[in-house]
């Protein structure tokens, strides 16, 4: 699906405004898109996966148009937009020309696996403040078995993003314990391989079997 410029819709699960500390600095509005690259076995958000699991479609303008009403609380707090999903990477033309047209002072954070065609990631690279990085595991065995797929080009992509002078401290990593799918010396095996990658925001956590 076609999703460059000003005019192209695309798909979202849904809207949350007035979300605190949750998902990027200050108060944010987060704007789910619909459609992954992965599989994950637990999925939160599985109506991503689904084809008619979005609520809408949307264009840049009319986002804008609606995320507008919390402009001053963003102002405020130094927040903004986070757009998630889904991979919401996948929709870089639409969050370009989002962007382009936002106010320059809103804060945007990006939670992505990074399993996404580089393009994706230069074009984003002007707009994103903040990544928020649900990498899963760093083993690639554990990686294909959860999510059906390879984590080369999420390697690729981490070292590129940290390869722009200050990323390191931009970057969030989500590390989950997996329940049947990683165990506690897989997790602490990623964050020693997160760490020598100077990566120091680390957020573990634990997935519930489903
Ligand atoms: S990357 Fe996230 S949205 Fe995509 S399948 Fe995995 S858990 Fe679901």
């Amino acid at each position: 699906m076609m999703d460059e410029g000003y005019n192209n819709r695309v798909p979202i699960i849904g809207v949350a405004r007035h979300r605190l500390a949750v998902d990027g600095q200050g108060v944010t509005t987060l704007v789910a898109f619909h459609g992954c690259t992965l599989h994950c076995r637990y999925c939160l958000n599985a109506q991503c996966l689904r084809a008619n699991g979005f609520s809408r479609t949307i264009t840049p303008p009319e986002l804008l148009d609606e995320v507008m009403i919390d402009n001053l609380y963003f102002l405020a707090t130094g927040g903004g937009i986070t757009f998630g999903g889904g991979e919401p990477a996948i929709r870089s033309g639409f969050i370009d020309a989002f962007c382009r047209m936002a106010p320059p002072e809103w804060h945007i954070t990006m939670e992505t696996a990074l399993n996404v065609d580089r393009h994706h990631l230069e074009r984003l690279l002007p707009h994103v403040h903040q990544y928020i990085i649900d990498i899963k595991d760093m083993n690639p065995g554990i990686y294909r078995r959860y999510t059906g797929y390879d984590n080369q080009c999420v390697l690729d992509n981490l070292q590129w993003l940290l390869s722009h002078d200050g990323m390191a401290e931009r970057i969030v990593v989500r590390v989950p314990h997996i329940p049947d799918f990683n165990t506690d010396a897989d997790v602490n095996r990623t964050r020693e391989h997160l760490t020598a990658l100077g990566i120091s925001h680390i957020d573990e956590f634990a997935y519930a079997r489903r």
